[in-house]
C-alpha cells in the first residue's frame, strides 16, 4: 500500500471511531482482533445502505422476495455445501516474525509486484518514444517484459494447480521458488502451508459432544437454498424469481488487518435469482449490469468500480466475476456475481433426501433451477463510502467560515445519518423555542440534529464531519418573517428560505427514493 493511501485509511479508521461511526469491539478490554462496533452515526449510515438495497432488489422487481433465517443452520446443511470438507484457506507462518498470512494471497501480492514491473518498463519507455511509442508492441517484443510476463504465468499456473490438487506442498515450494520475503522480518524462513477451515463452530444443547456441534454461517446464501421450496410455493413464484437476504457472517479470516474489509463478523446482502436451466448466462449478464449500475448510481465516480473477471472458478460456478472498487488499499472485491449452477439445490437434494425441484406448468416438467447469485459486503460497501467520502479542505471564504480547515464526509445526501442540522444561532430570545418548532415540523420525514453549544462554525464543522447534508440556521430574522438559512455541506453555500419551503427543497436531495428512480 502506498504511504498516502496507508495515511488515508488510517485517517478514516480515527476519523470513525472520533465521530460515533465505528468503535473497535469491546474496546475497554482492548478489543478483539477484526471484530468491530458500528456507533450512533455508524448504525444509521449501514441502515441507509442496507434500504438502499433492499428496496432495489425487492420493491423494484416483482419477482423478488426477501427472508431472514437464522443464523445457526443443521449441520449437514455445511456438509451439503462444501463448507466443512473445502472452505479452506491455505495459511503460512513466519518463524521470525511470528506473523501468519494466507500462502495464496503472498504468491498473488508476489505477482502484482512483477506486474507493477512491467508497467514501470511501459512507463519509462513511453516516455523515452514520445508520440511513436506503441505500447502492443512494446509489450510483445520487449526482452525485460517477455521475462516478467513468462514468470507471472507460470506461476499463475503453478497457484491454480496447488489450489485445484490441495496440493500443500507445491504451495510451499511456489513461495521458495518465487524467493518471497515477509513483509516484516524480511526473512524467507517460512513453516509448511497448511489447509485452515474458516468456519466458526460452537455447541447446541447441554451435552458437548461432536454430534451437537454446530457452526456460525460463513454465508447467508444456504438460508435461501433451503428455503427455496418453501418461498417457492408460499409465494406462488414463477421461474425467474429471487429470494434476498440480509445478515451476519462469520469467517475466521487467517488475516484480517484491513479495518471493516475483512472481518471476521460481517454482514451480507445476497440474493439468490433462481432461473430455468440453459438461461442462467443470460441472467448472470444482466445482474452484472444492474449491481453495477446500482454502484454507480451513489455518485462516488464511476471510475472507482471495475469488473474482475475469475479465472479460478470455484467448483459449483460456471461463470463469476467481482465488482471491485477503488479502496485506499486499491482495487479490491466489493461484491460477488456468481453463477452457481444447480450445485447447491442438488447438493441438498442429496444430502436431505428431499425433492427441491420447480414444476413448470408450461413445459410440464419438473427440474431443478439454475441460481444466478449476487452477493455484497455491508461493510465493505460502508467502507467504500466512507473513505471516498472523506475529504480534508482549506476553507475560501464562505461567509462566517473563511480561514479554517475542516473534514467533510460528502457522503451521499441520501445514506447521510442525519439529513438536517437544526441550529439557533444563540439560545436566547426565544430562538431555541423557534429551532424547537422547526424540529417539530421536519422530524417526521427527516432524521435531524439539534444543536445550541458553541458557535455557528464550529457546529458547521461537527455537521460537516458527519455528513449532514444541510444546516439550518434560526436567528433573529426568522423571528419575524419565518425565514432560515439553509446551508449546504459539499459547497457551504447558503441561502435564505422560508421555514415552509425547507420540506420540498430537501426532500427529493435526501431521498432513497430518488436514487432508485435513476438506478431503475
Ligand atoms: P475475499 O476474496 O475478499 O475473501 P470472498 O470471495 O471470499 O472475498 P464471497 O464469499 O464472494 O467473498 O462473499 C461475498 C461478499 O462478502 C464479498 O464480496 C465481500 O464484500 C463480503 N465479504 C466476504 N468476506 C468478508 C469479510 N471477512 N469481511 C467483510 N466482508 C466480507
Amino acid at each position: 500500500m502506498a504511504n498516502d493511501s496507508e495515511n488515508l485509511l488510517k485517517k478514516v479508521i480515527a476519523h470513525a471511531k472520533e465521530y460515533g461511526f465505528i468503535f473497535p469491539s469491546s474496546e475497554i478490554y482492548d478489543g478483539l482482533s477484526a471484530v468491530y462496533d458500528y456507533g450512533q452515526n455508524g448504525v444509521e449510515l449501514k441502515n441507509n445502505i442496507k434500504e438502499y438495497w433492499w428496496k432495489f432488489m425487492t420493491q423494484m422487481h416483482d419477482n423478488i422476495v426477501g427472508i431472514d433465517a437464522a443464523i445457526f443452520m443443521h449441520p449437514t446443511t455445511w456438509k451439503a455445501s462444501g463448507h466443512v470438507d473445502a472452505f479452506n484457506d491455505p495459511m503460512v507462518d513466519n518463524k521470525d516474525s511470528k506473523k501468519r498470512y494466507r500462502a495464496d494471497v503472498l504468491v498473488e501480492d508476489a505477482i502484482g509486484k512483477m506486474e507493477e514491473k512491467i508497467e514501470k518498463e511501459i512507463d519509462k519507455a513511453a516516455k523515452r518514444f514520445g508520440d511513436a511509442f506503441n505500447k502492443e508492441q512494446f509489450v510483445q517484443t520487449n526482452a525485460r517484459v517477455l521475462e516478467y510476463q513468462k514468470k507471472i504465468d507460470e506461476a499463475n499456473a503453478r497457484l491454480k494447480e496447488a489450489m485445484n490438487k490441495n496440493d500443500m506442498a507445491a504451495m510451499k515450494q511456489l513461495i521458495v521458488d518465487l524467493e518471497i520475503n515477509d513483509p516484516i522480518s524480511g526473512t524467507k524462513n517460512w513453516t509448511d502451508v497448511r489447509q485452515f477451515n474458516l468456519m466458526f463452530s460452537t455447541e447446541m444443547g447441554s451435552v458437548a459432544d461432536d454430534a451437537n456441534k454446530i457452526y456460525l454461517r460463513p454465508e447467508t446464501a444456504q438460508g435461501i437454498f433451503v428455503n427455496f421450496l418453501n418461498v417457492q410455493k408460499t409465494g406462488r413464484m414463477k421461474i425467474p424469481f429471487g429470494i434476498a437476504q440480509i445478515g451476519k457472517a462469520f469467517r475466521n479470516e487467517i488475516v484480517a488487518r484491513q479495518f471493516i474489509f475483512r472481518m471476521r463478523e460481517f454482514e451480507q446482502m445476497e440474493m439468490q435469482f433462481f432461473v430455468k436451466p440453459g438461461t442462467e448466462m443470460e441472467w448472470y449478464e444482466k445482474w452484472k449490469q444492474k449491481r453495477m449500475k446500482w454502484h454507480q448510481t451513489l455518485g462516488l465516480g464511476e471510475n472507482n468500480y471495475r469488473f474482475h473477471d475469475h479465472l479460478n472458478l470455484a467448483h459449483y460456478a460456471n461463470a463469476a466475476c467481482d465488482i471491485q472498487f477503488n479502496f485506499p488499499m486499491g482495487f479490491k472485491e466489493l461484491e460477488g456475481i456468481h453463477s452457481r449452477t444447480d450445485f447447491d439445490l442438488k447438493s441438498h437434494e442429496k444430502f436431505s433426501g428431499k425433492k427441491l425441484q420447480y414444476f413448470d406448468s408450461e413445459s410440464n416438467q419438473s427440474y431443478v433451477p439454475f441460481v444466478v447469485e449476487t452477493s455484497v459486503g455491508l461493510d465493505r460497501m460502508f467502507l467504500s463510502v466512507l473513505a471516498t467520502s472523506y475529504k480534508e479542505e482549506k476553507i475560501a471564504g464562505a461567509e462566517g467560515e473563511a480561514g479554517s480547515e475542516r473534514v467533510v464526509l460528502s457522503i451521499p445526501p441520501a445514506l447521510a445519518p442525519y439529513k438536517i442540522a437544526v441550529l439557533p444561532l444563540v439560545k436566547k430570545d426565544g430562538l431555541s423555542e423557534k429551532a424547537e418548532e422547526v424540529m417539530n415540523l421536519l422530524k417526521h420525514d427527516f432524521r435531524c440534529y439539534y444543536e445550541d453549544k458553541d458557535t455557528i462554525g464550529r457546529r458547521y464543522r461537527r455537521m460537516d464531519a458527519i455528513g449532514t447534508p444541510y444546516c439550518i440556521t434560526i436567528d433573529h430574522q426568522t423571528l419575524q418573517d419565518n425565514s432560515v438559512t439553509i446551508r449546504e455541506r459539499d459547497t457551504m453555500r447558503q441561502e435564505r428560505i422560508s421555514i415552509t419551503a425547507v420540506r420540498e427543497k430537501i426532500q427529493k436531495l435526501v431521498s432513497i427514493t430518488e436514487l432508485l428512480k435513476k438506478v431503475s
